[in-house]
């Protein structure tokens, strides 16, 4: 059902019918109007208030800061999706935050597979430590529950496989949560792509990185292999290769290539790496060249298309709330511009999910688009291992 935002201008039919309403209301005046209760059409969001039992209810797993300060939030502007559950080992916590946001039902790790039991709980979102991702999730599949897990979709792409694996059997579904895929600027590139505005498309190039601080507690974990899985390529360069290889609908990546770029001696990286260069080779001909690290400063999120006709520069490109489109060449003169509030891409990715879920359709990010960047990824390690040697491979985008 479309929308109806109070803050839209009328349409055209709604000024003719309101029009006609005013012009008969106009010819009696003079007479003694009557007075009498009648109904009025809908004004409004008709999407709003919606009945509770058609949204898809939701546990969040994990309270740490992108579910509290990202996740947890966007509920608010969703239309399909609403949150019942939390799953937290800390209850206070848990409890603090289900009084501000009406959630009442709450679950600890060790009782964890009791959600099984619980017919209020019909998707499960994952926002753990990428170290227990494929636990966690398995075990919500295997309680009946369908699955959003955070990015990288798990350690390694054997426990991606195990994943994927888990929710065939269940018949559930898997969502990897690539949020920019919902995200409306890089939707909106997306659409340029590929309706031509570019042209062809010639080279792709990423570069994703922030300083890691091993005193913050969100980023010491990441630096843990156990329970970040791999180093800056996993947590921030996997937002290079995914929103690249969006940009490559029907492609194919043939061939890997990376270098790793750890400053020597940093203490922070003992045992993962802090940054890496990596290059995909693809079948239609064009490299993705691409850097992640965790030693830049300032944050750093750009994307840059070069097309045969024009070129889209997006920086930031992949942050919570500032993306941006810089479109220029052919007929475009340079023009810097917002397609839309990336604050969005947070209720659009659990509405995108809930709908799939709830009919059983295929969702925008699969658990298998998961698998195939954690595929990639690793060919990455395997040829930085060998010091740039080129790993073949042959993987869908
Ligand atoms: P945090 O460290 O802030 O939060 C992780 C939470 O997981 C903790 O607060 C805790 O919640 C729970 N947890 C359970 N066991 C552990 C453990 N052994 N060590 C640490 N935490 C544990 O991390 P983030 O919120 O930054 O990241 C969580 C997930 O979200 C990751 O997968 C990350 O990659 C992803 N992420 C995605 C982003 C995106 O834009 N899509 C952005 C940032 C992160 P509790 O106390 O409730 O048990």
């Amino acid at each position: 059902m479309a929308g109806f935002d109070p803050q839209d201008k009328p349409t055209r039919r709604q000024v003719l019918t309101y029009g006609a309403a005013a012009a008969a209301l106009a010819a009696t005046s003079g007479k003694a109007a009557a007075q009498r209760a009648e109904g009025q059409p809908l004004i409004g969001n008709p999407q709003l208030p919606d009945v509770p039992g058609e949204r898809m209810r939701w546990a969040i797993v994990g309270l740490g800061s992108f579910a509290v300060g990202q996740v947890i939030p966007g509920f608010a502007d969703a239309r399909h999706s609403r949150m019942t559950a939390f799953v937290s080992g800390n209850a206070a916590k848990a409890r603090d935050l289900g009084a501000r946001y009406e959630v009442d039902r709450f679950y600890g790790y060790d009782n964890f597979d009791r959600i099984a039991d619980d017919d209020q709980i019909d998707c499960v979102y994952i926002v753990l430590p990428v170290g227990l991702h494929a636990e966690y999730t398995i075990r919500a599949l295997k309680a009946g529950k369908h699955v959003l897990c955070e990015k990288p979709m798990a350690s390694s792409a054997a426990e991606a496989q195990a994943m994927v694996d888990a929710a065939r059997a269940a018949n559930r579904q898997l969502g990897a949560a690539y949020r920019v895929h919902f995200e409306p600027n890089n939707v909106h590139a997306l659409e340029r792509i590929t309706n031509g505005d570019l042209g062809v498309m010639r080279y792709i190039s990423a570069d994703h990185g922030f300083s890691a601080n091993p005193d913050y507690p969100p980023h010491k974990w990441r630096l843990e292999k156990e329970l970040g899985g791999g180093g800056s390529m996993w947590d921030i360069g996997v937002y290079g290769v995914n929103t690249s290889l969006m940009m490559l609908p029907g492609d194919r990546v043939v061939s890997v290539s990376a270098a790793y770029a750890t400053p020597a001696g940093d203490p922070r990286f003992t045992e993962v790496e802090g940054a890496i260069d990596y290059r995909f080779r693809m079948a239609s001909g064009i490299n993705v060249q691409g850097s992640s690290s965790y030693c830049w400063n300032p944050y750093v999120s750009r994307q840059r298309y070069f097309g045969s006709k024009a070129s889209i520069e997006m920086q930031p490109a992949t942050t919570y709330g500032d993306n941006q489109i810089m479109i220029e060449g052919g007929e475009h003169p340079p023009r810097t511009y917002r397609a839309g509030d990336p604050m969005q891409q947070f209720a659009a990715q659990v509405d995108g999910f809930s709908l799939a879920a709830r009919a059983n359709t295929p969702h925008r990010t699969p658990g298998e688009m998961g698998l195939r960047d954690l595929k990639l990824m690793e060919a990455c390690y395997a040829s930085a291992d060998a010091d740039g040697a080129v790993v073949k491979v042959d993987i869908a985008v």
